[in-house]
């Protein structure tokens, strides 16, 4: 579903991807985990366009992302054409960036209505159905500020469903949560894991990670330092880096 070769990516001199390698499968839960700054948001605002990749190959669902290829040459693509690409791709930020002004229901709706040119009456069918899966069905008509952190980020994660993404990015989901409301969005995000979406999370749930992904990378300093099966990384990392990392966060 994810495919990335040799990517790189800088901000002016400063190299911040330095050669990510990695495949995501379908279905799969692929977990990035990895001290701040070391490349982990940049490489999720790659797969969904909010940052060009400056070498490298990355792929999502096996088109290439961003570009079309014609020989040896790549081209850029249309925004039209990146704005069709970003459709399928659901993004969670930490923040959850809900639209203050509008009920949960109408954030959710939003989207089906203006990109997919759904009728509202539809749109609030499925839209409601989606914040009954995520157990908000009785705050449908709650305006952002009415919510708890951990009800808003469901909210967030229902919006991004509505467009029926074929893979989701979550940046750190729980981090801006008080403690006692993580279990909440940790559990939306088991189901829709059994569920069977794809799902690529930065995190440091590594309770969540060990439970409920499938693999996990170490990233520092942007590049992958190792990767493999979530419990093994965690248990019994190799490198001097992860075990470093792990003694601080676990
Ligand atoms: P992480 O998510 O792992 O904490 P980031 O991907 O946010 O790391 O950032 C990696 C590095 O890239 C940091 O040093 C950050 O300052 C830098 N960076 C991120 N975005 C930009 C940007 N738009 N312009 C310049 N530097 C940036
Ligand atoms: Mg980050």
């Amino acid at each position: 579903m994810v495919k990335a070769e040799a990517v790189h990516k800088s901000f002016g001199p400063v190299e911040v991807l330095k050669g990510i390698d990695l495949e995501v499968a379908p279905r799969e839960v692929f977990c990035i985990v990895g001290p701040s700054g070391s490349g982990k948001s940049t490489f999720l605002r790659c797969i969904n366009h909010l940052e060009k990749i400056n070498a490298g190959r990355l792929y999502v669902d096996g088109t290439l992302v961003g570009y079309r290829e014609h020989g040896n040459k790549l081209y850029e693509l249309r925004d039209r054409e990146v704005a069709a690409q970003r459709r399928d791709i659901g993004m969670v930020f930490q923040r959850f960036n809900l639209f203050p002004h509008m009920t949960a229901v109408e954030n959710v709706m939003e989207a089906p209505v203006l990109v997919k040119g759904e009728t509202k009456a539809k749109a609030q069918k499925s839209a409601r159905a989606l914040l009954d899966r995520v157990g908000l069905g009785e705050k449908c008509d709650s305006y952002p500020a009415q919510l708890s952190g951990g009800q808003q980020q469901r909210v967030a994660i229902a919006r991004a469903l509505a467009m029926e993404p074929k893979l989701m990015l979550f940046d750190e989901p729980t981090s801006a949560l008080d403690p006692e409301l993580v279990g909440e969005v940790l559990d939306v995000m088991r189901d829709l894991a059994q569920d069977g979406m794809t799902m690529v999370v930065v995190t440091h749930e590594m309770g969540f990670a060990r439970e409920v992904g499938d693999s996990l990378v170490f990233m520092d300093d942007g590049v992958v330092v190792e990767s493999g099966n979530p419990r093994d990384v965690l248990n019994n990392p190799q490198h001097e880096r992860t075990k470093s990392f792990l003694s601080k966060v676990l």
